[in-house]
């Protein structure tokens, strides 16, 4: 392990030198790269360095934002994933550096982050399953070592009764008048009056004086728990304290508006704009958005934009813009790139580039967007590659990650996946896809022993699979990664086989069954290349061996989002290649115990998640047989889950050699 991190710390610093220097890597730089970083390599040790860099410098606006959403507790960072292996220490040290650029560029600079922070992830995860423990209480309180200026609630916050209260009795708290629910609402366990979780709003003056009005909100979410109360977008813009907040005699020069929901949802920002309009006709309004896991930005109306960062700690969200009214920080801070687009266009196809040197007495309002791969070379290249990129606070929460990795057994294996199985990109009965991964797995672990003589047919959604599972060590954080779900396993017994081979058909062919919305990737961007060094860890691990000159230089990308938006198809900070994208069917089946020479059998065991109980009797109606609730019971024990059987699996039917120390 020594020697692994050894390794790794090394590559983290030569990453960052390569897309720096002009050379690739000599050995002056790499002496330069082992005395510098080599004693504060940061990530977690395991995690792969990203080869690939931004393409250029981030743009700095008179107003600048980074915006995270749905970080849903990967605060670990994605130590299988070169593009997004940085962890939350990294980024507290990134976020450090910017406020320090933005004071000296004379601009304000807010960091925000849009909710879900639950739900995805081992270090949130796992405190749910130890005795008297909540999802979050240890991803929460490392979360909370990011200064952020201002936060929203989201949904994964409000579907468990406990990991709502911990939000208000400890997260909330916490961030007092920065974290804004302003249409969610929770019973007070004091008094058990309905009280908002955070504030409603706040009205605040940044340092270079922006007198500010901003809104936390979430979308017309209604499957939260019972200790919870969600106002509808509708009902609240009419509610009095936001309309006094609207109509307040103090100036407001812009609207910022934090909301767990879509840039493109048709409800809850078009509502909220379309009031603020009625008051402020020309007033700026901002919106950051999260939920729906995309990249995105989109034009509202001449003054207002909006965008979204994407999820799990893959993306970081980057904002500016130039042209407010109000204020002294600088319109076009010098040395680096100014927003120069305005919100005019829907869809540029051909517009401005993307920077530009605006004129200097340009009034207008102009806007930049950026999505930032989440890893350790793009925070020290936009920290302009600062000597001493870990600032204590950021080291000391990278090693609070690793303990509690190790404290919570997330790195604990359960065996060697031999290969990558992907959701989308590859058809979902392609071997590569992680739904034939399942289809094997529950057939070879979904066994009642009373019943195994009796073929069964195991019916499972594939909205349960939440991750690609990659090659190699397949560990205790990966099954909350990959199935976070605890759906119990049910079943109706001996059910006609000439019905239940039907069941499958009806439950895909759209109704009863809800699919959700997973937007297809959009694939307009053409695939990009630029100038890196051509390096993978093997090679670097061979250069500091030898102390060989790596001179060659060769056009290098990786795969990852290719994203389009209504600025256009320039948003990448890092650009990718696209990874091909296949829609997948509501729900899967596998089979087990089918007789072995082909004949169809009598009857099946019809077993799923509780999760599609009534869409299951409903398909089996439909193929001409009624059953209801009364005959349906538990096939395993209601202990064993969705969330169980791929660890199951890996322990029975795959090897342990990966998880041998290195020789
Ligand atoms: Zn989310
Ligand atoms: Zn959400």
């Amino acid at each position: 392990m020594q020697l692994l991190s050894t390794i790794a710390a090394a590559v983290v610093g030569l990453s960052s030198v390569a897309m720096a220097c002009d050379a690739c890597t000599g050995e002056g730089d790499i002496e330069l790269v082992r005395r510098v970083r080599l004693v504060h390599a940061r990530m977690q040790p395991d995690a792969i360095p990203a080869v690939v860099g931004p393409k250029g410098p981030l743009p700095w606006g008179q107003l600048t934002v980074a915006h995270t959403s749905d970080t849903h507790g990967w605060l670990i960072g994605h130590v299988k994933e070169a593009n997004y292996g940085a962890d939350w220490g990294d980024y507290v040290s990134f976020i450090r550096h910017m406020r320090y650029k933005a004071r000296s560029l004379g601009v304000d600079f807010l960091v925000l982050d849009s909710g879900d922070l639950h739900d995805g992830a081992g270090l949130s995860d796992a405190t749910a399953k130890l005795p008297g423990g909540v999802n979050g209480q240890v991803s929460l309180p490392i979360f909370r070592n990011l200064d952020y200026d201002l936060l929203t609630i989201g949904n994964h916050e409000l579907y468990v009764n406990d990991i709502a209260q911990d939000v208000f009795l400890n997260f909330a708290k916490f961030y007092g008048d920065r974290y804004l629910t302003s249409n969610v609402q929770i019973r007070d366990p004091a008094d058990g009056k309905f009280k908002y979780i955070g504030r409603t709003h706040k009205y605040f003056t940044t340092h270079y004086g922006l007198r500010i009005m901003a809104f936390g909100i979430l979308f017309d979410f209604t499957s939260n728990g019972n200790n919870s109360k969600i106002i509808m977008a509708k009902e609240l813009v009419q509610q009095q304290w936001f309309q006094d907040a609207l109509h307040q005699p103090q100036p407001i020069d812009v609207f910022l508006v934090l909301g767990h929901t879509s840039v493109r949802d048709p409800v809850t920002f078009p509502l909220v704009l379309e009031a603020i309009r009625k008051v402020h006709p020309n007033t700026p309004v901002q919106f950051f958005g999260g939920h729906s896991h995309n990249r995105d930005f989109k034009i509202y109306d001449r003054a207002s934009t909006g965008l979204e960062p994407g999820r799990y700690c893959e993306t970081l969200g980057w904002f500016a813009m130039s042209g407010i009214n109000a204020g002294t920080g600088s319109r076009h801070p010098k040395g680096v790139p100014n927003p120069t687009r305005t919100a005019r266009n829907t869809t540029i196809s051909a517009g401005p580039p993307e920077y530009a040197n605006p004129a200097e007495n340009s009034t207008e309002l102009v806007y930049a967007r950026r999505f930032l791969d989440w890893n350790r070379l793009t925070f020290e290249t936009h920290s302009d590659n600062v000597r001493q990129f870990d600032t204590p606070r950021g080291a000391a929460v990278s090693t609070k990650v690793g303990e509690e990795r190790k404290r919570l057994n997330l790195t604990e294996a359960y065996g060697c996946s031999p290969q990558t199985y992907c959701r989308f990109c590859v058809k979902q009965d392609d071997p590569n896809s992680v739904y034939s991964l399942v289809q094997t797995a529950l057939a070879a672990t979904i066994i009642n022993e009373t019943r195994k003589d009796i073929p069964r047919m195991i019916f499972v959604n594939t909205g349960g699979i939440r991750f690609d599972l990659f090659k190699g060590a397949f560990t205790y954080d990966d099954s909350f990664i990959v199935a976070p779900f605890t759906n119990k396993f049910q079943y109706i017994p001996s059910v006609p086989y000439s019905m239940a081979k039907q069941v499958l058909d009806f439950l895909n062919s759209g109704a009863p069954q809800k699919r959700s919305l997973e937007r297809e990737m959009r694939r307009s961007f053409l695939p990009r290349t630029v100038d890196a060094c051509p390096l993978n860890g093997a090679q670097f691990t061979t250069a500091m061996r030898k102390r060989r000159v790596i001179t060659r230089r060769q056009q290098v990308t990786t795969q990852g989002y290719v994203t389009s938006d209504d600025f256009g198809s320039d948003g990448d900070d890092t650009p990718h290649e696209a990874v091909p994208h296949f829609s997948t069917t509501n729900d899967i089946v596998a089979k087990g115990g089918f007789p072995a020479d082909g004949k169809d059998p009598e009857v099946v065991d019809v077993v799923f998640y509780d999760f599609i109980q009534s869409y299951v009797l409903v398909a089996l109606e439909k193929a001409g047989k009624k059953y209801s609730k009364n005959d349906v019971s538990y096939y395993l024990p209601p202990s064993y889950t969705s969330n169980d059987f791929l660890p199951d699996y890996a322990r029975k039917f795959w090897t342990k050699d990966c998880l041998k120390p290195l020789p």
